[in-house]
């Protein structure tokens, strides 16, 4: 199995990888479906939606707050940097990923498509302001803060700059992830459950237009169907023993 995607990849001429929570979850970064109890017992699907945080945004931005402080802890594991490495390689040409973590971004991967938005970006619910507060620094500061975020320009409440359960999809980045989908003849989809439409559509679309799909998740998915070769393996010892082989081949 693990031969054969080496040989896919190592052959291909225009490779995307498509990536959700499972990809994180040996950084300690928990999906949605691992979650169970970690927070006050509340299921993040309840959490992450509009009504939610018009209903309760205490709540809402308590649990995004808990959870900015697991990430901003989290490093990158052996998957996150093998897929920097295949770009570096000239062999992968994206990542698209579902994940809010910016862990590919710090393990090095350039060309980053983010369906879902960024956990360290912030937005004003009235006018366009918004803000990363890793990069600016003001992480910290905004964690330990107890009243609800308000706008610096307008003072309307502020919101988690990313994508809820029910919300549409950043247009561009859609788009983007659409195009690639359409020009790649090899997709590695690594730790989704496949089930959060339309970003589940990506590994559809490469396979529709004749490309590969390899599947890297411990247990099978809504990929799983259409995956040419299925890796049943956590994301970090599938891609350490994939780039091994690969570097073998090349
Ligand atoms: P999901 O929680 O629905 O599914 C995670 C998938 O990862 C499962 O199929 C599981 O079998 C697999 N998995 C678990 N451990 C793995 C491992 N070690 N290696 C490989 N795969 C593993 O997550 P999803 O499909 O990404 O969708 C849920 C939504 O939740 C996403 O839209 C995303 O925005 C959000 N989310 C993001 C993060 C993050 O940024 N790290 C974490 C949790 C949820
Ligand atoms: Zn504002």
């Amino acid at each position: 199995m693990i031969e054969e995607a080496s040989k896919l990849l190592a052959r291909s001429r225009f490779a995307i990888a498509f990536t959700g929570a499972g990809i994180s979850a040996e950084s300690g970064v928990p999906t949605f479906r691992g979650f169970n109890g970690l927070w006050k017992k509340h299921r993040p699907e309840e959490l992450a939606t509009p009504e939610a945080f018009r209903k309760d945004p205490h709540l809402v931005w308590s649990f995004y707050k808990w959870r900015m402080g697991l990430i901003m802890k989290a490093r990158p594991n052996r998957a996150h940097y093998a897929l920097a490495e295949l770009e570096e390689m000239g062999i992968l040409k994206a990542v698209i990923t579902q994940n809010v973590d910016d862990l590919h971004r710090e393990a090095g991967t350039k060309n980053l498509i983010e369906l879902h938005g960024n956990i360290f970006r912030v937005r004003c619910t009235s006018c366009g302001y918004e803000e990363n507060l890793k990069e600016n620094g003001r992480l910290e500061e905004f964690l330990v803060q107890k009243d609800l975020p308000k706008c610096p320009n307008c003072d309307s409440l502020l919101r988690p700059d990313v994508v809820w359960f029910g919300e549409p999809l950043p247009r561009k980045a859609l788009d983007e992830a659409f195009k690639l989908a359409e020009k790649a003849d090899l997709v590695l989809v690594i730790g989704t459950s496949g089930v959060v439409y339309p970003a589940a559509y990506i590994p559809q679309i490469v396979r529709e237009t004749g490309g590969k799909v390899i599947e890297v998740n411990p247990e099978e998915s809504g990929i799983t169907p259409i995956a040419d070769v299925f890796l049943r393996c956590p994301a970090g010892e599938a891609m350490e023993k994939l780039m091994k082989r690969i570097k073998g081949l090349i």
